[in-house]
Parts: C-alpha cells; sequence; structure tokens
C-alpha cells in the first residue's frame, strides 16, 4: 500500500480497469509537468479501511486525485493519498434519480456505466479524464448558460474525516455549501451521490467566420444558442477561430438531423465530414452525451499536454464588458497562448464555487509552456478583470492572496470555520490553502 512519492511503477490509471493513456510521464509531476511534488510519501490505499488506518497515523495528509491541477493545491509536506485505488463502481437509485460513486473514479467511467443503464449527467468538463472527487473539490465545469458546475449535480458526500471516521453528509446538512467544492481542505471523499437523469442525446457542430464585434454586441446570443456552447480563439484575430454548439437533441430530432441551415451570428457551420484531430469528440452527427459533452475522447491523450492553464469568472451580464477590458491586452496574451476558451456556468449554491451566486462567463486560456511568461502577463489580466469581481479557477495558475480572495468570495470565511471545525489540528491544511485563507 505505501511507497516512496511516485515510485516506479506505481499504478497513475486513475481507476485500475480502464488506462487512458493520459498518465503524465514524471513520477512525482503533476499531468502538465509543470508542478513537482514535494510531499515526502505517496500511499495508494485499496479500500476504506485503508484509507481510515493511513488518516489514523499522525502528520499532514491530502487527497491526490488524478493530478490534472496546474498548481501546489494537491502538495502535502506529508502524506500524499493517492485515491485511484479506492472502491469504484456506480449505483443507481433510477427512484430517487441518484447515483453514487467512487469518488477516485474518472468521469468518463462513471458516465460511460451511467449511459449503459440509460442515464445520464447534467453536464462533463472538457476532458473525462479527470477524477470525480478531485473535479468537484475544485469546482470543475463544463458549459451551458442552464447547466451549473458539475460539483452542482452532487446530492450526498462522504468522506474520512481526521479521526479516520467515514462520515456521510447530504443537501439538508447545513454546513453542506462548505463540503462539495472544498479542495481537500477537510477529509478524503470516497463516494459521492450525484443526480442523474434519463439518457440524451446531443450534437455537436463547429461554426467559423463569427467577427469579434458582433459576438461582443451580445454575448449572449451566441453563448446562450445552444445547450452548452464553447468560443474557440485567440483575442487580437478579427473573427472567433472557432465555436463549438452542443445540441440536445429529442429522439425525433435526432432521426432528421440538425438542419443545416442552422446557423450562429451568420457564422458558417462546419461541413459534414472534416477529419478531426483523433482526440476530440465526434462532430456532425448525433450520439450519447458522455460522447459528445466532453471535447477529448476518453481513451486518448487530451489537450496539448504540454501547457498551462489559467482560469477567471466573472458575471454573465459583464461579459461583454470583461472580455473587451481583456481584449485590450491581445497583443501581449496571443504570443504566449495556445487558445482562449469562453464558456458558462449556471449559478450554484456552493461556498466556494466559481459560479456561487452568480450567472458566469468562464475566461479560460490555455498557455503555451512559458511559465515566466504567463507569471508575467497573469497580473495584467487580473488588473483587468479586478472592477468584474473575478474569481480564480482553484485547480489552475493564478496569483490571488488570501485578501484578494476574500474580496471575490463571500462565504470564505464561512468555509474556513467549518474546515477548522472538522480538522481541529489541521492535518489537511498545506501551504496553497493558507496562501488563499482556505484554511
Ligand atoms: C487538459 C485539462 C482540461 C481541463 N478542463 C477543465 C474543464 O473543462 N473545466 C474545468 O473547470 N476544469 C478543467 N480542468 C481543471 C481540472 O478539472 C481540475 O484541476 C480538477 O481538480 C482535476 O481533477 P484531479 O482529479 O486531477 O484533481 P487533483 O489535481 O489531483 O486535485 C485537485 C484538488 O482536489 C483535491 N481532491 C482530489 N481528490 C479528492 C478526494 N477524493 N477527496 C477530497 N479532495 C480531493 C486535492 O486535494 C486537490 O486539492 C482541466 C485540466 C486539464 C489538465
Amino acid at each position: 500500500m505505501t511507497g516512496r512519492l511516485f515510485a516506479e511503477g506505481a499504478d497513475r490509471s486513475g481507476d485500475g480497469a480502464d488506462r487512458s493513456g493520459d498518465d503524465a510521464d514524471g513520477a512525482d509531476l503533476n499531468w502538465a509537468g509543470n508542478y513537482r511534488f514535494t510531499a515526502p510519501r505517496l500511499v495508494e490505499p485499496q479500500s476504506v479501511a485503508e484509507l481510515a488506518a493511513v488518516i489514523r497515523q499522525p502528520g499532514p495528509v491530502r487527497a491526490l486525485g488524478t493530478r490534472h491541477s496546474f498548481n501546489d493545491i494537491a502538495d502535502t509536506s506529508g502524506t500524499l493519498i493517492s485515491t485511484a485505488g479506492l472502491p469504484a463502481g456506480v449505483e443507481i437509485d433510477a427512484d430517487a434519480r441518484l447515483a453514487t460513486v467512487g469518488a477516485g473514479m474518472r468521469y468518463g467511467i462513471a458516465a460511460r456505466a451511467l449511459q449503459e443503464h440509460g442515464w445520464a449527467l447534467h453536464n462533463m468538463g472538457s476532458l473525462p479524464h479527470i477524477s470525480i472527487g478531485g473535479a468537484v473539490a475544485t469546482g470543475t465545469h463544463g458549459s451551458g448558460n442552464t447547466n451549473g458546475t458539475l460539483s452542482s449535480a452532487v446530492h450526498a458526500i462522504e468522506y474520512v474525516d481526521h479521526r479516520g471516521e467515514l462520515v456521510v453528509a447530504d443537501r439538508s446538512h447545513p454546513d453542506f455549501g462548505a463540503l462539495v467544492v472544498a479542495a481537500g481542505a477537510f477529509g478524503v471523499t470516497t463516494r459521492l451521490t450525484l443526480d442523474i437523469q434519463p439518457s440524451y442525446l446531443v450534437q455537436q457542430d463547429a461554426w467559423d467566420g463569427i467577427a469579434w464585434a458582433d459576438f461582443l454586441a451580445d454575448p449572449d446570443a451566441l453563448l446562450g444558442s445552444g445547450y452548452s456552447v464553447s468560443v474557440l480563439t485567440h483575442w487580437g484575430v478579427p473573427e472567433l477561430e472557432h465555436v463549438w454548439g452542443k445540441t440536445r437533441l429529442s429522439e425525433e430530432e435526432a432521426a432528421v438531423g440538425l438542419s443545416p441551415e442552422r446557423s450562429l451570428l451568420g457564422g458558417i457551420r462546419e461541413p459534414a465530414g472534416v477529419v478531426l484531430e483523433p482526440n476530440l469528440t465526434e462532430r456532425g452527427i448525433p450520439g450519447p452525451w458522455n460522447e459528445r459533452l466532453p471535447h477529448f475522447r476518453l481513451e486518448t491523450v487530451p489537450s496539448r499536454g504540454e501547457e498551462l492553464q489559467t482560469e477567471y469568472f466573472v458575471r454573465r451580464s459583464d461579459a461583454a464588458a470583461a472580455l473587451s477590458a481583456v481584449r485590450e491586452l491581445a497583443a501581449v496574451i496571443d504570443p504566449l497562448l495556445a487558445l482562449s476558451e469562453f464558456r458558462t456556468v449556471a449559478a450554484d449554491e456552493q461556498w466556494l464555487s466559481g459560479a456561487h451566486g452568480r450567472d458566469t462567463l468562464a475566461i479560460h486560456f490555455t498557455w503555451l509552456p512559458d511559465d515566466a511568461g504567463v507569471r508575467a502577463v497573469l497580473p495584467l489580466i487580473e488588473r483587468a478583470l479586478e472592477p468584474f469581481g473575478a474569481r480564480p479557477h482553484w485547480g489552475k495558475l493564478h496569483l490571488f492572496d488570501a485578501d484578494r480572495i476574500a474580496a471575490v468570495v463571500p462565504r470564505l470565511a464561512d468555509a474556513r470555520a467549518v474546515y477548522e471545525r472538522l480538522d481541529p489540528e489541521s492535518r489537511f491544511a498545506n501551504a496553497h490553502l493558507r496562501r488563499l485563507g482556505i484554511r
């Protein structure tokens, strides 16, 4: 069970059942390879009893998911606990429309099991490779004006606390607003119960030729034009480079297909039969929700790999002004940028969620792997977005400190009080959480 940190040969596949080819090459690095963990010890318990035994030993501990975060959020000066070996499995309660899943499972594995039984989640992040426990702990989201973060679907959480005791809390619990998006601040989540709905079909299409100026004149017209819409572009170009729309279809619509005339803001729909990069999910034909809502296929290596990511959340009603403010910086952003992506997220009630209390626009940057260059441009972007009360994505690169987080996360002190009470010896605190005032 125990070993040195990321010892050679350790199983880093995430679920033990389905290797995705998505493991970082570096033995003690995060997925992107931009952060080297400092924890002296990694363990991978295979049961809740083994997990509890690890936590009962003295010293700092932290949960580790699939290591897709871009900063030191998961690290500890003590024992890192990989959740990859914890019991997987998907238990469906059809009457209650709930499914209980292992927190260490990758989203895509649980989603596939749900689909096989005729059930679905409301949304997926861009890649299905991330662990469910890690994704909901950082407020991971997909897109869609009416779609909350992935954590907004959590109905109940099971976790092992600082005493090594298994605790269950559901939406009726007074602390619940602090427990789901918590960045591992008070325990290790073992299982999560999620809202489910009957399976549905989605068609994904791409549009080109939409001018930035037309988009900025009414961002909601484009971002609200489908079940899930993503704008992918550089900032200094006259036209948005790609717009991906994911349309939820009835069986009847799926039989005839989307009307080829359908256009977004006058954009031109990609012709059928375009050859896609092999890691992207299929476009132009309807398919099950779990194979269309993520941008990347589960069985391939997602995204670019050698990249950094940053993302900020602003009020959706501020979209035009916030995007225009960042666009002023196009000349310094674009040379460092692989691609930006704009998505929307419905308001939720998780205290540390990026979309807490406000319908949200997520402004994302996939950077080329130039750490120094990115760190030089982040202060400019953060200053440009300050008037909009921008919040950072917990799992990505940003320069916020505790004071600035407190200014934009209204329930920060309430969440911290819950964590201090649930973990009185600060076993689950780390430098990252202290820096941000979460512990
Ligand atoms: C290519 C790529 C694409 C991405 N796309 C998106 C996207 O579409 N939308 C989006 O919002 N984000 C996206 N992200 C960010 C990603 O979703 C988050 O960083 C997420 O936290 C990754 O999950 P993980 O399992 O790797 O967590 P880790 O990075 O391993 O851990 C993150 C945090 O969660 C905690 N944690 C992990 N498991 C548990 C557990 N079982 N119990 C308690 N705490 C736990 C850790 O302690 C840590 O604080 C992307 C990242 C990459 C690399």
